[in-house]
């Protein structure tokens, strides 16, 4: 048998396993999705499945029965963060915009779930007269997509708020204190193959006038200095850890604004965006583009660059528990250090 006939047959196997899955769930789940229409750079190849659990309980249910079966998957929230390459990726995406649940405000705490919009919760709270997300407003992200990588911009991050996190175990939904988890720049503790359901934070009372016009300030700042309506995943590189650099000021000095490759531009609003245009965009010159950047930062600055939006290669093991992805596993504690040194200066400048 070749190996081209073999893996076939556990594709098919593997299918079959699903389609039980998604049966005895009664979890959608589509075939024929690309990355291109789920991910804000609107690139990427095609996704073998992608299942959208309705629940947290079904949500944890899925993966559970993912794992017992030994079938990878990935979690993905709005995909603003997130490149994947052009070839076929043979996961199953497990899709958590749907887990919206109910958003609960009692007193000075919110309890919402994974798939909630983060722009929309900010705005809740901040009508509700509470304050200490206002700074995330402008983060096309879901709560998930926030929790998963310590969101933050404006002085505030969302880790700094959150009470409990309830997360997928063994199939259930387990609440996790916030105090337990490790809340670095752009990083958490959470492993690969941890699926964050929803979380509960703790905020503080403030006059809700007094947030709306932190909020529209915050809002104006990032018109001026980003690139508005243009398919991005924000900034591109995290700044150098352990510095005062700013990336988006490194590419800048290399006259890099405005340089092209293929469907991929550097932002001539900002250096640190790589935009994406036009029907014929590829993640490939996406790539290549940031590739160019990390090169020229290499060489003309003695710089290396740290990927901020995470890569997503079809050619990797996609996680189980027993996966580590690139982005979560691979900081040392002396990084972790240098990434706290550097927050103050992380959190005025962004990127
Ligand atoms: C215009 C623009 C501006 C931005 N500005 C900022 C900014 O100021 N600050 C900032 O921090 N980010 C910023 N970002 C990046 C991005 O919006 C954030 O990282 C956001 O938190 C990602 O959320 P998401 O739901 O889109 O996650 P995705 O992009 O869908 O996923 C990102 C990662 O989180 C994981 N993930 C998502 N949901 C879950 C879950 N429920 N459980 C476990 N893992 C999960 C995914 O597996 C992936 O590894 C910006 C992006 C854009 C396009």
């Amino acid at each position: 048998m070749t190996t081209e006939t073999q893996s076939m047959i556990e594709l098919q196997t593997r299918d079959a396993a699903i389609e039980e899955i998604v049966a005895r769930l009664g979890v959608r789940a589509e075939r024929g999705r690309r990355f291109a229409e789920l991910t804000s750079l609107k690139v990427g190849g095609a996704i073998d499945w992608v299942l959208s659990p309705a629940t947290e309980e079904e949500a944890a249910a899925v993966v559970a029965e993912l794992e017992r079966a030994q079938i990878p998957w990935r979690v993905l929230g709005a995909g603003s963060n997130v490149l994947a390459d052009d070839a076929e990726h043979h996961y199953v995406v497990v899709s958590m915009r749907e887990v919206k649940g109910v958003m609960r405000f009692e007193g000075e705490r919110v309890t919402v779930s994974a798939g909630y919009s983060l722009p929309r919760l900010c705005i809740e709270a901040a009508r509700r007269g509470l304050a200490g997300i206002e700074g995330l407003g402008g983060i096309p992200g879901t709560v998930g997509g926030a929790l998963w990588m310590n969101a933050g911009a404006y002085g505030h991050e969302i880790g700094t708020v959150v009470e409990t996190v309830r997360v997928a175990r063994g199939g259930k939904v387990v609440d996790v204190p916030g105090s337990e988890v490790k809340w670095d720049y752009r990083h958490t503790s959470f492993q690969e193959g941890e699926l964050l359901l929803g979380a509960t934070l703790h905020l503080r009372p403030d006059e809700p006038a007094h947030i709306i016009t932190r909020m529209a300030e915050v809002k104006r700042k990032r018109m001026d200095s980003q690139p508005h309506g243009a398919r991005s995943a924000g900034c591109f590189f995290k700044n150098p850890p352990g510095t005062s650099l700013s990336t988006g000021k490194l590419i800048d000095e290399l006259g890099m604004k405005g340089q092209q490759r293929g469907g991929a531009t550097v932002s001539p609003v900002h250096a640190n965006f790589i935009v994406t245009e036009g029907e014929d965009a590829r993640a490939a010159d996406a790539l290549a583009l940031a590739e160019e950047i990390r090169e020229r930062i290499r060489r003309e600055r003695g710089v290396e660059l740290e990927y901020e939006v995470e890569i997503w290669r079809s050619n990797e093991q996609a996680a189980t528990t027993d996966g580590q992805s690139e982005t979560q596993s691979a900081r040392t504690e002396t990084e972790n250090e240098q990434h706290n040194e550097s927050k103050d200066v992380q959190e005025e400048t962004r990127c």
